[in-house]
């Protein structure tokens, strides 16, 4: 099948997206590497009118590390972020990023397209949850900032308005004391998960000030909880599953066995936070 018609255009500047995805109003689409757009339109599964290109804007490439935080622009690779040094200060998204689909559709892949596309199975919607990521938006009223928790909206839907365009996720560096995990079970490796966790876990001393666990592939967004009360306790995080995997069974795996492996993978992935926490504390 090929892609239904569409206008095409590669504007140099943010303003000038801007200006293009608000004449084009519930037509536009932001293409970024691709790697997900690029499908829907081949199989028809989307017919928009416009897709403004972002590639060529300036700046849109830059990623910086200051102030404990790790800025990602909206055209910055998967593959990139996956390599450079400073990803080592946000140690969830390097242990994600290898478990987002394969190398090459890293390569092109950007880490704002996969948040913006809001897959419920992906990997790095789930990373800018448990992290507490805030995502900067540019549309024709100005910018704005969204935490993470409060951006997704559901399958494949985010807040991001039809005018506006995802500029630049920042991701908290790591702090002393703070310990991650991440896991997930797909068929092959590549795969959208069925189930997967991404934990944090943060000491002060002997004390756990922080724990948290967001799932992915268990419901229409990533789900986060407070675990802080139950880290040593595998029957709660059974409890937990009943509340927190939503998802109907299909021929991949059935509710129950989703829920079980989302107890199993929080349970060990937040025990690994709490160690790794302690290590560094
Ligand atoms: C075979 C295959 C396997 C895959 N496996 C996985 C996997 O295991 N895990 C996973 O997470 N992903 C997986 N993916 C998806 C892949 O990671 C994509 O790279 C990612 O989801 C989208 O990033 P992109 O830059 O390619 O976005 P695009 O394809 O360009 O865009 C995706 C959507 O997001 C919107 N968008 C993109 N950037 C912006 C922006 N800056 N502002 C506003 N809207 C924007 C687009 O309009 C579009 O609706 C897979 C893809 C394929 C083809």
């Amino acid at each position: 099948m090929k892609a239904a018609p569409f206008a095409y255009v590669r504007p140099a500047t943010l303003d000038d997206v801007v200006a293009e995805l608000a004449d084009a109003g519930d037509e536009g689409k932001v293409l970024a590497g691709g790697q997900s757009l690029v499908p829907v339109l081949a199989m028809r599964l989307g017919r928009p009118g416009v897709l403004v290109d972002i590639n060529e804007v300036d700046g849109l490439d830059a990623m910086d590390e200051v102030d404990g935080v790790l800025r990602v622009g909206a055209t910055v690779r998967q593959r990139r972020v996956e390599r450079d040094p400073r990803s080592r200060t946000v140690p969830l998204l390097t242990k994600a990023l290898p478990f987002v689909g394969h190398r090459e559709l890293r390569s092109r892949g950007t880490v704002c397209g996969s948040l913006a596309h809001a897959d419920p199975a992906a990997e790095l919607p789930a990373v800018a949850c448990c992290l507490g990521a805030r995502l900067e938006l540019a549309g024709p009223r100005g910018s704005r900032t969204v935490g993470a928790a409060d951006f997704f909206a559901g399958a494949m839907t985010t807040v991001v308005a039809d005018d506006e365009v995802l500029v630049a996720a920042e991701f908290p560096t790591a702090r002393r004391g703070e310990g991650f995990g991440f896991a997930e079970i797909a068929r092959r490796h590549g795969d959208f998960a069925l189930a997967g966790v991404a934990t944090r876990v943060r000491t002060d001393g002997d004390d756990v000030v922080e724990a948290v666990v967001t799932a992915f592939g268990v419901s229409d967004r990533p789900v986060t909880r407070d675990v802080r009360d139950i880290l040593d306790d595998p029957a709660a995080f059974r409890e937990l599953a009943r509340n927190v995997v939503d998802t109907a069974g299909d021929g991949h795996g059935s509710t129950g066995y989703r829920r079980r492996l989302f107890a199993v993978l929080a349970a060990r992935e937040t025990a690994a936070a709490y160690a790794a926490a302690k290590e560094v504390a």
